[in-house]
């Protein structure tokens, strides 16, 4: 394959005597471009000659023009000082939000030549415009009242013109320039620094497309010098007769015009002699398109990695592959696809720091100095202390960078974090902040938990507010974690923390030159600035095998196989997004013609397809739509391949694919149910825990749920992960007000600080007693059970709002309709009932265990007389039909129906009573020794959603006369009916059918649903 530079040098070569050649000057869109140009010109020679000089356009206008290009960031000074002397109010953190975009047009006004004063002019009139209408009528006033934000933002518009004449004049005087202005320099004066004394005896310009008009005009110009029959320029073009010949393609757009003249100054076209050049590769080419959709983004760097690992097995020799990153996000993980042995690669792109991992410590650093915890003291008045978030702290040492240091500093860190008792202070930092749930943790406290380790001493600083102190802590960061990468040998990471420490430098310098103090937030600002412009640059050879870079970098470059990656609307084209202060009618305005986002479709349709052109084999991969990764359609240019170019090109072949890595699961498997099979091990494991620690309605229920949800919990032993709460989830609502009445039941029967021991007969005027004193019930309760928890803010103090009402409701609700006095028999006891149950033929012994809110006996209940209540409490909903079912129905439902949990759990309640009861020595609570036949036993349930329904009894019977003998040998029937088929090893742990029950499943991430 001969590429388009090669082509070109070929070409230049053979007008040229070799002597010639140094008298000549090659001018090409990109860098990378000249690197490859110089490359293939060499080629054409077989001995040493004087080269051209070969240069980007950039450095063309530089060096035509002798000026001195301002340092970016030094630009934005310029103009925050320029804007001071208009406006002295001017906030500098809202001026670094418009300013960089504001300097961008500045750019593009001059490199399109437009007239700054007429520009300007429209540009505040149509903001004078949309004041107006922000001022009609009186309903509109009412809404958008004019503001001194609002003001502001319009004197902006009025004083642009003064603010670029003043930016320019103080350049100027400087001696300095900003790109456009230097575009614009010699567009104006082509004469005077090219035409009248040229440094080069002739001038190509290799590989354009959309000029701009500064270009245009300087290209032009030189297109039209001739000397006898020479003509002093030549172009060369990168063209195409599939979008040059058709006019609705808008990847001809510029090209078109450019051969024809139309929409030209005079009408003339861009080029001498003839145009050079128009390939039919797309449309005669032979060329294998392979389409490939994925779930997410992330998924498409593994695709590239695979597809490369395969063709490097299949293709031997130096044929280039270029890797193209639509989204430069994705950098990183394709480094990471590519495996090991892929060492002859090159990336062709800066990747941002403000796209590194480095920059997630930083951020979370900054993000952690942010928290100040409010409170009252003795004298109410309102004391700020700064307070770190766990948030941010948590961020911090889960860090990547951190956890290396922790695996450098503390091996073993994988033992570590499986063996709970040999922790290091970064996991017991982490434990105590879960088990404690510590929200909110002071600098002293973290550098105690500690234990002196460096890294918490250098990250756990208060800044207070002091920019010096944020770049010493940062200067300390850096020399902890260079010792870590260098022992690791990572040129990359070693990379980011030598560009943030120049940018250290760099900003050290500019804060001290301007000899202000600047704010810790202004000094965000800036970093963040400085950041998103630094780039770490990854520049090196043009011969490697596999080129990595953006499309941007793709220009005049071809390769026989290509991957582009993120080929989806929104990225590749970039679709409607525009970063500009001026409006989309003045870019669009003729008398402006400057370029809108229909300009950048069109560019970017021009770079897809001319890269596309000369390859033999391309793989467009892109991220299928989907709620949660928000990605949008597959991109315009692979329908057009689909639907249009594959009608054109008969030796066009396409295949399409869809790739799922996410979940491991088969498509079959998916269909059939992930099964798990149950081994004799397992089997035996499960017979001792049921045996040993027992088993309780909530696993029956799990497994009822989903038998597989039963095996992640009690076969394969995976705790639900513990969470910091900083609002009170609903879970920690429940055991608020659990503890709440846990804590009262006790005092009734031990006594506390407000009441005297009661041996538990509780009166009427008990509860009124503890309805007045149930504040201090309420939060003692909830410290306990949310320690770190603030009640008296945001959404907790809502909530808690919310728990007192119920909890006072309830507590009138016993004090209205009990039969007092009530015996207190027991709260939140634990009660096991040792049984045996013939399964296949074994005899299996397990134990059946709850954990009873309360157990309380009742005398004179004109319904029941003498009874035993087994009570537990919900704070959720519970209605009668929850606890019922028809006894014909027992059979599918008992032990089938998801939805009859609670009835579940009431029905066993009752069984262990009973059965302790029945027992040769009864059951004795408390000395108080309870009989089957002297006592009537129920189990209910209280709903503080539905306080007035009462206890709500369970209610269901076995038989219509059903006896206490039948309940039990029933029960004991139905319980040896589970623990066969829990321990049937003919049927596999499997997913349930109801993906209801997926949404709030702890393991719903393992299991891949
Ligand atoms: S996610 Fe669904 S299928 Fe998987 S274990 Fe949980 S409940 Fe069962």
């Amino acid at each position: 394959m001969e590429t388009f530079l090669e082509k070109a040098a070929a070409h230049i070569f053979q007008k040229h005597s070799i002597h010639q050649l140094s008298n000549i000057c090659i001018v090409i869109p990109s860098r990378r471009g000249v690197l490859y140009f110089k490359q293939a010109l060499a080629n054409q020679a077989e001995a040493p000659f004087l080269a051209p000089d070969v240069m980007a356009i950039d450095d063309f206008v530089m060096n035509v023009t002798g000026l001195k290009q301002i340092d970016p960031v030094a630009l934005l000074f310029e103009l925050y000082d320029v804007f001071k002397t208009i406006d002295p109010l001017v906030v500098f953190e809202r001026f670094m939000t418009w300013a960089p975009t504001l300097l961008n047009d500045f750019d593009k006004i001059d490199q399109y030549l437009v007239e700054p004063k007429k520009l300007f002019s429209f540009m505040s009139e149509a903001k004078a415009l949309e004041r107006w209408q922000m001022q009609l009528g009186e309903s509109q006033r009412d809404r958008l009242k004019s503001t001194e934000r609002t003001d502001r933002y319009f004197k902006l518009f009025e004083n642009i013109h003064e603010v670029y004449n003043l930016l320019q004049a103080r350049l100027r005087e400087k001696g300095l320039v900003y790109r456009g202005m230097a575009y614009r320099e010699l567009a104006e004066h082509v004469g005077t620094y090219l035409l009248d004394s040229p440094q080069h005896k002739k001038y190509y310009f290799v590989g354009f497309n959309a000029l701009s008009n500064a270009e245009e005009k300087i290209i032009r110009s030189l297109l039209k010098r001739k000397e006898g029959n020479d003509f002093f320029a030549e172009t060369l073009w990168d063209s195409d007769a599939y979008y040059l010949s058709n006019k609705d393609q808008k990847a001809g757009n510029w090209l078109r015009d450019y051969r024809t003249g139309n929409n030209m100054p005079d009408q003339l076209p861009l080029f001498n002699n003839e145009w050079n050049w128009v390939s039919d590769e797309l449309l005669k080419g032979r060329k294998n398109v392979q389409i490939i959709g994925v779930a997410n983004a992330s998924m498409q760097a593994k695709v590239a990695g695979k597809i490369y690992a395969d063709w490097n097995q299949q293709i031997e020799g130096q044929t280039q592959t270029a890797i193209v990153l639509g989204d430069e996000n994705l950098l990183v993980p394709v480094m990471n696809s590519l495996g090991k042995d892929v060492a002859n690669l090159n990336i062709t792109m800066g990747l941002s720091l403000k796209n590194s991992m480095l920059f997630t410590l930083i951020d979370a650093m900054f993000e952690m100095q942010r928290n100040l915890v409010e409170f009252k003291n003795a004298e109410g008045e309102t004391k700020r202390i700064p307070k770190f978030s766990y948030r941010q702290v948590v961020r911090i040492l889960n860090h990547p960078f951190v956890r290396r240091y922790e695996a450098m500093h503390y091996p073993l860190v994988e033992e570590l974090i499986e063996n709970e008792s040999l922790q290091n202070p970064i996991r017991q930092t982490l434990r105590d902040i879960t088990v404690h749930n510590k929200v909110f943790l002071s600098s002293k406290e973290l550098k105690e938990m500690g234990q002196d380790d460096r890294l918490f001493n250098i990250v756990f600083n208060h800044w207070e507010q002091k920019p010096k102190k944020a770049v010493e802590q940062f200067y300390a960061l850096i020399d902890l974690l260079r010792e870590v990468y260098r022992e690791r040998q990572d040129a990359v990471e070693n990379e980011y923390l030598y560009q943030f420490y120049l940018l250290l430098q760099r900003m050290e310098m500019i804060l001290a030159e301007r000899g202000e103090s600047v704010s810790i937030k202004s000094f965000k600002t800036f970093l963040y600035e400085l950041i998103k412009q630094t780039k770490i640059p990854f520049e090196s050879e043009t011969d490697q095998r596999l080129q990595i870079m953006g499309m941007l970098e793709t220009r005049t470059l071809d390769f026989e196989r290509l991957i582009i990656l993120s080929v989806n609307e929104g990225v590749l084209p970039q679709g409607k997004r525009q970063n500009t202060l001026i409006p989309y009618e003045a870019l669009s305005d003729p008398q402006f013609n400057l370029p809108t986002h229909n300009h950048a479709d069109a560019v970017m349709a021009y770079h897809f397809f001319r890269l596309s052109q000369r390859a033999k084999e391309v793989v467009l991969v892109h991220v299928l739509p989907s709620d949660t990764y928000g990605a949008a359609e597959k991109s315009r240019f692979i329908l057009q391949i689909e639907h249009e170019l594959r009608h054109l090109n008969p030796n066009l072949n396409i295949t399409q694919n869809q790739v799922n890595f996410e979940t491991e699961i088969t498509a079959e498997e998916e269909e059939s149910g992930l099964k798990i099979e149950k081994t004799p091990d397992m089997l035996a494991m499960i017979e001792q825990e049921i045996n040993e620690r027992g088993i309780y309605p909530s696993h029956i229920n799990q497994f009822v749920d989903c038998s597989m949800q039963y095996y992640f919990n009690k076969v394969a032993g995976i705790a639900p992960e513990e969470e910091v709460a900083e609002k009170l989830a609903s879970d920690s609502f429940g055991n608020w007000i659990h503890k709440t009445f846990e804590n009262i039941d006790t005092a009734f029967l031990k006594g506390d600080d407000l009441i005297e021991k009661t041996d538990g007969i509780i009166q009427q005027s008990d509860l009124e007693f503890v309805l007045k004193n149930i504040d201090s019930y309420l939060k003692k309760a909830f410290e306990q059970t949310n320690p770190g928890l603030r009640m008296t803010e945001g959404e907790n103090y809502i909530l808690y709002q919310v728990g007192e009402t119920l909890v006072k409701k309830f507590l009138k609700f016993q004090i209205a309709n009990e039969a007092f006095p009530i015996e207190l028999l027991d709260a939140e006891k634990t009660l096991k009932v040792g049984l045996e149950v013939e399964v296949n033929g074994r005899t299996i012994p397990f134990k059946l265990a709850g954990r009873i809110d309360r157990i309380d006996r009742i005398h004179g209940d004109r319904i029941h007389g003498r009874t035993v209540r087994v009570i537990d409490y919900k704070t959720g909903l519970v209605k009668p039909e929850d606890l019922k079912v028809k006894t014909d129905l027992i059979d599918e439902v008992l032990l089938e129906e998801p939805d009859k949990g609670k009835l579940r759990q009431l029905w066993l309640y009752k069984y262990m009573i009973l059965k302790r009861m029945m027992t040769q020595y009864g059951l004795s609570i408390r000395g108080t020794r309870l009989k089957a036949d002297e006592n009537k036993v129920v189990s209910g349930i209280y709903s503080f959603r539905n306080i007035e329904a009462g206890l709500l009894e369970q209610d269901f019977k076995f038989s219509d006369d059903e006896t206490i003998e039948e309940f039990m040998i029933s029960s004991e029937k139905y319980l040896a009916k589970f623990l066969e088929k829990l321990l049937n090893p003919e049927i596999p742990f499997s997913r349930t059918e109801d993906r209801d029950i997926c949404t709030y499943c702890d393991f719903k991430r393992i299991c891949g649903r």
